[in-house]
């Protein structure tokens, strides 16, 4: 028998689809899910009701760097262990996770959210790079570290950066070769990000 004739109650419907919305939940997994959450106790279901709305309510991006945080500035932003001479920009907030499990980087982060994929008609203005060169003008940094991803939009927009940040003095670094190409920060090995991280070389 065909599952979409199922009758259910609209509600239990509803659920199901919005289950499945969310990534790798097919329409079996939100089935079972759903039929799970019918059988819990009400205050476990709020406990997770509440979960999802207070991180889209309280978690924002921080102000200096972009990362996603709960606090302002974010914790890597305000600790004093960091090494305020450093930028490594990235293209998203999970590529800073990946760097930060390496624990061999000290410095600041600037997260671009995206890339310049002009197929994708994402220009040079719908990501962080006005902000990044605000950043930059206050003089107190001396190195930034291009890590978006070793893939035709994370060149790119590398390229780009490149060219926008050199004429202000700056030393301009791209990890090393190593990560191989097409794939994502977010992805690789802490071994071959450590790799790319200590070998990072003037672009
Ligand atoms: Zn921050």
């Amino acid at each position: 028998m065909n599952q979409n004739l199922v009758p259910t109650a609209e509600a239990v419907s509803r659920l199901i689809q919005e289950l499945n919305k969310l990534p790798g939940i097919g329409p079996k997994s939100a089935q079972r899910l759903a039929y799970y959450l019918l059988r819990i106790p009400e205050e476990q279901a709020k406990l997770l009701a509440d979960a999802i709305l207070t991180v889209k309510q309280e978690v924002r991006l921080c102000p200096a760097c972009f990362n996603v945080t709960d606090c302002d500035p974010c914790p890597i932003c305000r600790s004093d262990k960091r090494d305020r001479g450093k930028i490594c920009v990235v293209e998203q907030p999970q590529d800073i996770l990946a760097l930060e499990h390496t624990g061999i980087y000290d410095g600041l982060y600037h997260v671009l959210h995206g890339a310049i994929s002009p197929t994708e008609g994402i220009g040079t203005d719908d990501i962080r790079i006005k902000e990044l060169m605000e950043r930059l003008q206050h003089g107190s940094v001396d190195e930034v570290i291009l890590a978006t991803n070793p893939n035709l939009e994370g060149e790119q927009t590398a390229m780009y950066l490149q060219r926008l940040i050199s004429p202000l003095g700056i030393r301009v670094t791209r990890l090393a070769r190593g990560l191989p190409f097409g794939t994502e920060l977010e992805y690789a090995d802490d071994v071959t990000l450590t790799r790319a991280i200590e070998g990072r070389q003037e672009f």
